[in-house]
């Protein structure tokens, strides 16, 4: 099997160092391997994403020197491959409807009963409060969660992945599933829209990824990438997760930190080279 690994930016900021580095780390590999480079546009989230912040990735990556096949991968021309999951696990007894808000979810997590772990990958761990709610009394303005525990002991055992990158190889255990990740959501509310954990993972298999090249910051969303890939059938691809670019303070660069935007580099005379160089490639 061929290396296939891809760059998937959301369009809803400017592209700074830290994305570029992850791309041309991407590209790099894919280079070195024989490979192939696609991209992926992650852009769901329509309320936050627009069409000059895609134009303007495209044009950033293009100007870097990286190229890509097409037609390019658009999330938002894929949402019946997303709805087909969410059937798949709803059927499988996975998923509940979840009305909860996030003030809902604040008052009902700071509980003094509450365990230990309050916060997960997606911020506040969720108390669990919708989570006797039946599958099939979903209204269009739930949101959709994972049951995490069901999940867990719906497999016969659980997946293990392999990191390339600055985190360990890991095998999935079932209390830090439960206790430090907890019932995801798989579509949000109102809209309906997939979540990133979903789309991310169904657009990997559809792209045929072999391997994700993302920074750290996502590695603890990994377990529960790897968790729907084994739910849902499909392959587990090898990750690497790489180091973060980090500002003059240690602080790791932020899509609003926009003095960090290739653009702006760019406006002031810098080569791609010298990106290359500040990225420490
Ligand atoms: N769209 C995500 C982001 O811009 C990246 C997702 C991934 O590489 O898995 O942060």
């Amino acid at each position: 099997m061929g290396f296939v690994t891809r760059f998937a930016p959301s369009p809803t900021g400017q592209l700074h160092l830290g994305h570029a580095y992850s791309a041309l780390l991407a590209h790099d590999m894919a280079q070195a391997d024989g490979g192939r480079f696609l991209l992926r546009i992650e852009d769901t989230d329509t309320a936050r994403c627009t069409p000059e912040f895609e134009t303007q990735i495209l044009d950033d990556l293009a100007w870097l020197g990286l190229s890509w096949e097409t037609p390019v991968l658009r999330q938002s021309d894929n949402k019946a491959a997303y709805d087909a999951a969410i059937t798949r696990l709803g059927n499988m007894g996975l998923l509940y409807p979840c009305s909860c808000t996030r003030g809902d979810i604040r008052r009902a997590a700071s509980a003094p009963q509450e365990g230990a772990h309050l916060l997960g990958p997606d911020g506040l761990i969720y108390p669990g409060t919708c989570r006797h709610r039946a599958w099939e009394d979903r209204t269009d303005t739930d949101a959709v969660r994972l049951d995490m525990a069901r999940a867990v002991d719906s497999l016969r055992a659980l997946p293990h992945y392999v990191d390339t990158g600055i985190h360990p190889a890991s095998r999935l255990t079932r209390g830090p599933l439960i206790q430090e990740i907890g019932d995801v959501v798989l579509a949000r509310r109102d809209t309906g829209t997939a979540a990133y954990h979903l789309s991310v993972v169904v657009d990997d298999a559809a792209q045929a990824i072999t391997h994700v090249i993302r920074g750290a910051d996502l590695a603890s969303a990994t377990p529960i990438h790897v968790l729907l890939q084994a739910l849902l059938g499909l392959p587990t691809p090898t990750y690497h997760h790489h180091r973060l670019i980090r500002d003059d303070d240690g602080k790791r660069l932020a899509k609003r930190d926009d003095s960090r935007a290739i653009a702006l580099y760019r406006a002031e005379g810098a080569t791609p080279k010298d990106i290359r160089r500040m990225v420490g490639l």
